[in-house]
């Protein structure tokens, strides 16, 4: 059935208003951060069983729905969201995903979208730049674990480019530390080298990989008769956001012939930031690199980034005969760089907010974020009870308050939707955690969740 174009106008009327509505009360910390009503009860809430039995909604029926919807969710806009990494999305990009909902131009063949294509060719040019890669390749991927999961595939199309005809040698190991995201064990299992052949990095107490010891390690391996695929550093870690030093270990992989592949799913966008960039000296000497616009360049999830060095590494990884992407006269096909098959249109979300904000305004947003966190740590260490086991390098801060059970603190935080906060384990020991993602959030914000927590618990 064709739209009809009026009622399509009027509801997009509807979501344009009721969006503006829902983001404005949110900013303004207007509403709990989130709610968490059972599902149950919150089906028969929104109705679901009978709109899916009977149809007929009407756009004043969708007002309805939406701010009920709305209502229901968690609001990452909202100054006390300081919970997961995922972006608070800035409007360009969000303009984006509803411009892919209605044209849906799956770009991964040239045919099924020239505009959409060349736009993702041209923000991978722009984020390669960024990395320092001069003769690079990327692709945009659904979400960091398919980039790391790419990542590792031209990893090992590199060290044994039979593979992917042959299957995996029994001899090939991954070394990675084990603060590493989950998505880097998950892709040796993938990929069939198995979970056991990750070889846990040594590190220091913060869970940061020990350059020092890397020698010791490889000896090692190579003593035991296996072979690195990889070496796997991140740029930053997710539990406590602190960077490993790239440069030093980019140095001893090159020194050692190993594959280096930088995991900058959080932390790449740092590089926008002239007083942050240097968290990532080094990183040009990768030979991999995953970076997210779903976390810090504020896009919806998901939009992730695999670049490489040398271009013809990336469209290795998928074939054994590689052949090499141009703008030719019929266009490009990124199909043969990626998992996906039918793929989004993922570089316009990234390319919106650049278009509006620019590359300087960007990396305000991250400076400002990062800034905000550093500044949490300085109001809270000087409270009794609270407890930093490092000074943050990023927005991602990690503490304990008193002895009590920090998830304890956490759920009564939840609960009533004041804070949304996470926890994390650093060296056995359960943190409170804070990622500082909305730009609402500021100092008073964060004084204000100090004040809540002191009372939960004697220090
Ligand atoms: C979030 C994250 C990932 C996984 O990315 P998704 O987009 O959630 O799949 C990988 N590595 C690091 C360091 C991350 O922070």
């Amino acid at each position: 059935m064709t739209w009809d174009v009026k009622e399509f106008a009027e509801a997009a009327e509807v979501t344009v208003d009721e969006l503006a509505a829902y983001v404005d009360q949110s900013q303004r910390g207007m509403a709990p951060v989130l709610r968490r009503r059972p599902p149950r009860e919150l089906a028969d809430k929104l109705e679901l069983a009978r709109w899916i039995r009977e149809g007929g909604m009407t756009p004043e029926d969708y007002r309805r729905f939406l701010g009920d919807y709305l209502r229901e969710g968690t609001r990452l806009h909202h100054p006390a969201y300081l919970g997961h990494q995922s972006a608070v999305p800035d409007f360009p990009a969000a303009l984006a995903d509803f411009v892919h909902g209605a044209t849906n131009n799956p770009m991964a063949i040239y045919e099924m979208g020239a505009s959409a294509a060349t736009v993702e060719f041209e923000v991978l040019r722009w984020m390669l730049a960024k990395v320092g890669f001069r003769d690079g390749g990327g692709v945009l991927t659904h979400g960091g674990s398919l980039a790391n999961l790419t990542g590792m595939l031209a990893a090992r199309a590199a060290v044994a480019p039979d593979a992917w005809a042959d299957g995996v040698p029994a001899d090939l190991v991954l070394l990675a530390p084990p603060s590493a995201h989950y998505s880097i064990t998950r892709a040796a299992a993938i990929l069939g080298l198995g979970e056991r052949a990750v070889v846990p990095l040594e590190v220091d107490g913060l869970g940061r990989i020990d350059v020092t010891r890397l020698p010791a390690v490889l000896e090692q391996v190579r003593r035991s008769g296996r072979r690195p695929m990889a070496l796997v550093a991140g740029a930053c870690a997710t539990g406590t956001g602190l960077y490993d030093d790239l440069r030093a270990i980019g140095e001893f992989c090159a020194e050692n012939g190993i594959w280096y592949h930088v995991d900058g799913a959080h932390g790449a966008s740092a590089l926008l930031s002239d007083g942050h960039r240097h968290l990532l000296d080094g990183i040009e000497l990768a030979d991999s690199v995953i970076w997210d616009a779903h976390k810090m360049l504020r896009t919806s999830s998901l939009a992730a980034a695999v670049l490489v060095r040398r271009e013809p590494d990336l469209d290795a990884a998928f074939q054994q005969q590689a052949s090499y992407l141009f703008y030719g006269d019929q266009g490009f096909d990124l199909v043969g760089r990626a998992v996906e098959c039918t793929k989004a249109e993922l570089g316009l979300k990234i390319f919106l907010n650049l278009a509006w904000r620019g590359e300087r305004g960007m990396g305000e947003y991250v400076a400002r974020q990062y800034e905000t966190a550093h500044r949490f740590w300085e109001l809270a260490r000087n409270r009794p009870g609270f407890v930093f086991p490092y000074e943050p390098e990023s927005n991602i801060v990690c503490f304990r308050y008193g002895t009590a059970d920090q998830a304890a603190i956490r759920e009564r935080l939840m609960a009533d939707g004041t804070f949304h906060l996470t926890s994390a384990e650093i060296g056995g020991v359960r943190h409170l955690r804070v990622t500082v993602m909305a730009p609402a959030t500021d100092d008073q914000t964060l004084e204000s969740l100090l004040d809540h927590i002191t009372p939960l618990f004697s220090a």
